[in-house]
């Protein structure tokens, strides 16, 4: 009886051994193969220029998913189909801020925020009032804001070392901040830019009204810095505004979908996914231009290799996560009404950069299997997987039950070109992206082979 228990226990160890050699010879395997591949960066490179600010319902967006269409065809998807949903849509023309400073009209390096109104058609020209943030504002209170540009300058706070909590610690004003001033009056709203840097490249964003918009835009870093130095000297400067853009109310639009069909249960899905949208003012080579690039590497390496998946691979080309996140509901809705089953879902949205982890929204049980996995991925730069969010296009997915995973780099460049011109196709290092493919299709591997 005893001796029959222990070979039990040595057959399941051995057992055991033998996977964990397997999953490291697979896992070798990508490596090997994307660590030499140039594809996914030769796709970036002419993504960020063929289809620079590819916001939803431009051209360039519809360009974008074209592109990236023929290229799941030509790799040898078993589908690739666009799955197609109606949505606001809000177009950018042209922006522009100055100052009136010692007789002289200074031009402020800005762009609008998404979805600002248009200026009358010669602009608007305002005395200006600066707050360092919400709650000054509202104290201010309504005489004081009617008629005039409130001008948000609170500095991010740069003491936190992951650059997510950067950006975070003065997002409120860009997001909130010209509600806000609009429902007390006020004629426009200017941010400072939410960024790592002190530059002259404006890095703008959604900001979230109700009833009443006004114009809006946010500031350079330097530029905030100038107005905010001629404002001390003269508290009564007029800035003057003009924005140019367009709401369409209902376009029809699509997220990109492409299909590895699976041998055993091929009505589950393994999505893996990046949003195919950038700013209009932005190539979008880290934000999210190399996600998406990264996403369809996965699908790569699994037909390169011939790793027979048991379950679909399911790569998504998300659209409008920017402004509205329409694509990313878009999905989830489309997977509710038609029963569409996600075995779980992984998010590349954090930048190329060099790996840093994994973070895990998911129940404990399936968290600690995919922490169990964490050896595997620590020669290749993992230094973590851990309980957290996972991507704001895969999040409509969690009402539905779906184990959520986001992957993570190394944050420190992230916020200096984050939603800004500067976000361009050479700040990417080829090794780091590729780094990025080979250990989102090495956990996806994982997952598959054995199972939560
Ligand atoms: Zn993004």
């Amino acid at each position: 009886m005893r001796f029959s228990l222990l070979i039990g226990v040595f057959l399941v160890l051995i057992n055991s051994l033998l996977a964990q050699t397997q999953d490291e010879l697979v896992i070798k395997e990508i490596f090997d193969n994307v660590l030499e591949s140039q594809v996914a960066y030769e796709n970036l490179r002419i993504l960020c220029d063929k289809a620079p600010g590819r916001l939803l319902g431009t051209e360039e967006a519809a360009w974008a998913v074209d592109f990236m269409k023929a290229y799941f065809e030509e790799l040898g998807a078993d589908t690739v189909f666009l799955q197609a949903f109606s949505t606001p849509a809000w177009i950018h023309h042209s922006s522009r801020v100055s100052m009136m400073a010692e007789g002289e009209e200074i031009e402020l390096s800005a762009d609008a925020l998404g979805p600002s109104p248009s200026t009358p058609t010669n602009g608007l020209k305002a005395h200006v009032i600066e707050v360092q943030g919400l709650e000054e504002l509202k104290e201010l209170g309504e005489d004081a804001v009617m008629g005039k540009l409130v001008f948000f300058n609170r500095a991010v706070d740069l003491k936190h070392v992951n650059t997510f909590r950067v950006y975070t610690s003065a997002i409120d004003q860009r997001y909130h901040g010209p509600r806000v001033a609009a429902e007390l009056g006020a004629v426009g709203a200017l941010i400072r830019s939410v960024g790592t840097r002190v530059d002259d490249y404006p890095h703008t964003g959604s900001t979230g009204f109700k009833e009443k918009r006004i114009p809006c835009a946010a500031l350079s870093t330097i530029a905030a810095n100038q107005l905010s130095e001629a404002l001390k000297k003269n508290q009564s400067i007029e800035v003057s505004m003009f924005i140019d853009s367009e709401d369409l109310e209902k376009i029809t639009t699509y997220n990109l979908i492409a299909d590895l069909k699976g041998y055993e249960k091929p009505d589950e899905y393994l999505v893996v996914g990046g949003h195919i949208d950038a700013w209009f003012n932005s190539p979008g080579a880290h934000d999210d231009g190399v996600g998406c690039v990264q996403s369809a590497d996965v699908m790569r390496i699994f037909k390169e290799l011939q790793l027979k998946n048991k379950r679909s691979i399911r790569i998504i080309m998300f659209m409008d996560e920017e402004l509205f996140q329409s694509g990313g509901n878009a999905y989830a809705d489309y997977c509710e009404a038609n029963g569409i089953v996600n075995y779980c879902a992984l998010e590349a949205d954090a930048g190329g950069f060099t790996p840093e982890g994994f973070s895990i929204d998911a129940p404990d049980s399936i968290f600690q299997i995919l922490q169990s996995y964490h050896e595997l991925l620590e020669p290749y730069n993992i230094r973590y997987i851990k309980k957290g969010g996972s991507g704001v296009d895969i999040y409509p997915l969690k009402k539905l039950g779906v184990p959520l995973m986001g992957y993570r780099t190394d944050s420190q460049r992230y916020m200096d070109v984050h939603h800004s011109a500067y976000d361009t196709f050479d700040k990417i290092h080829i090794r780091e992206l590729q780094l990025g493919s080979g250990n989102m299709a090495a956990l996806i591997y994982l997952i598959d082979e054995h199972g939560f």
